[in-house]
């Protein structure tokens, strides 16, 4: 069978293994980004349900508007505005099945062949991966510490001219790496973009998932034109199963979206959206966040403790504000893709960094999730990792 052309730019399969280690269960996983289940609200999450079910059946087992269910759309402008100040009505807000088909919709909006995505080095995979299949030309910018680097950002923009349509960018604890952008340069992000024509698809996946309890500006609050697509989801707040998104966009955006969103899935799932905001109305999910946070800052701090103990001295990590993960960077000319090999056959995987860079990949790179392992297993799983290294990096 002949298939599209745009399956090539789909080649990299990193994403689908770590999704299908999901069910592996002889293995200490550090791959996926997966929340802990012990974080799962589950009885809460039945009675929600339950009363759901019992009290809008015909709504709960029908579709849902395309925008999404109503009053979930509110619950979550009001929890937009509580949070950051962000001035969002409720149709302004559209309901994904994940943030992840926020990104495949932008794609679909946006994106003709030979267009220029621009992309923060490294980035988010899964949205490297979403983005690509539109065969668009996808262009790395570098980052620094404080975020995106304004110089290399104008030059691009400059380069590429009327080619570059859309800008993907993760400012919060990102992923892979876990830093997050500085507010200044967030401001001065901002304060470039709108001088073109682009659209930027800022995906605030980990926003919410901060160790010390810091408030980071969304570039939304600093967006004067409208064009801003903020991504959001309760994947990492509450729980991923439920494949619970948004798209936060102007007025001038909506209407496209959710021509988009119609012919993607129709609606997203009515049930679980009547679930969550059930649930939203019932218990506090601040308080629900605060005992994620207290749990993944305590397992960021156990694996950092165990790669200083077990990891040689020249692999270099970094230590994220919130997140759910540890970018680690072997020596130069070392390759974490002969690393993970040797691992699985350990049995502990992570994801090796090279798969999360729009260009010129640095192979010597790994990243590492803490949140979805418990301590005994972060221990075991890093000395092993630790007594691999050990061996490669002598060869
Ligand atoms: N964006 C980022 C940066 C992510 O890490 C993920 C999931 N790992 C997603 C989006 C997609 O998450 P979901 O579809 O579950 O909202």
């Amino acid at each position: 069978m002949k298939f599209a052309r745009r399956t090539d730019r789909m080649a990299d399969k990193s994403m689908l293994s770590v999704m299908q280690l999901a069910d592996a269960k002889d293995v200490i996983s550090f791959a996926g980004g997966f929340p802990s289940p012990e974080t799962y609200p589950v009885e809460d999450i039945k009675k929600s349900f339950y009363a759901v079910l019992e009290e809008q059946a015909d709504a709960a087992l029908s579709y849902s508007s395309t925008s999404g269910y109503a009053p979930l759309r509110a619950q979550i402008a009001r929890r937009m505005r509580r949070t950051y100040g962000l001035e969002f009505s409720a149709d302004e807000i559209i309901v994904t099945s994940g943030s992840q088909q926020a990104l495949d919709m932008s794609g679909l909006l946006f994106i003709d062949p030979d267009d220029v995505i621009l992309f923060e080095t490294p980035s988010y995979l899964g949205g490297l991966n979403a983005l690509k299949a539109y065969e668009a030309d996808t262009v790395a910018v570098s980052t620094d510490r404080d975020g995106i680097v304004i110089s290399d950002l104008k030059e691009k923009l400059e380069r590429y001219g009327d080619r570059v349509k859309l800008i993907y960018v993760i400012p919060d604890y990102q992923n892979p790496t876990g830093r997050s952008w500085s507010p200044e340069r967030r401001r001065a992000f901002m304060d470039l973009v709108s001088r073109y024509d682009v659209a930027v698809l800022e995906d605030a996946a980990y926003s919410e998932i901060s160790f010390d309890g810091e408030v980071l500006p969304p570039l939304a609050s600093f967006d004067r034109k409208g064009q801003v697509i903020y991504c959001g989801t309760f994947s990492k707040t509450f729980c991923p199963g439920l494949r619970i998104g948004w798209i936060a966009a102007r007025k001038n955006l909506v209407e496209p979206f959710l021509m988009v969103k119609n012919n993607v899935d129709l609606s997203s799932c009515a049930i679980t959206q009547m679930q969550l905001s059930h649930y939203l109305d019932h218990n506090d999910l601040d308080a629900h966040i605060e005992e994620i946070r207290a749990l993944y800052r305590s397992r960021r701090d156990k694996m950092l403790a165990c790669i200083k103990k077990e990891f040689p001295a020249d692999v270099k990590v970094e230590r994220p504000q919130g997140g759910l993960f540890i970018w680690a960077k072997l020596p130069e000319g070392k390759s974490a893709r002969v690393l993970l090999e040797r691992a699985v056959a350990e049995k502990v995987a992570f994801v090796p960094g090279g798969s999360f860079f729009a260009e010129d990949p640095q192979e010597n790179t790994m990243r590492l999730n803490f949140s979805n392992m418990q301590d005994a297993e972060i221990e075991e799983g890093i000395a092993r990792l630790g007594r691999l290294l050990k061996d490669y990096l002598a060869e």
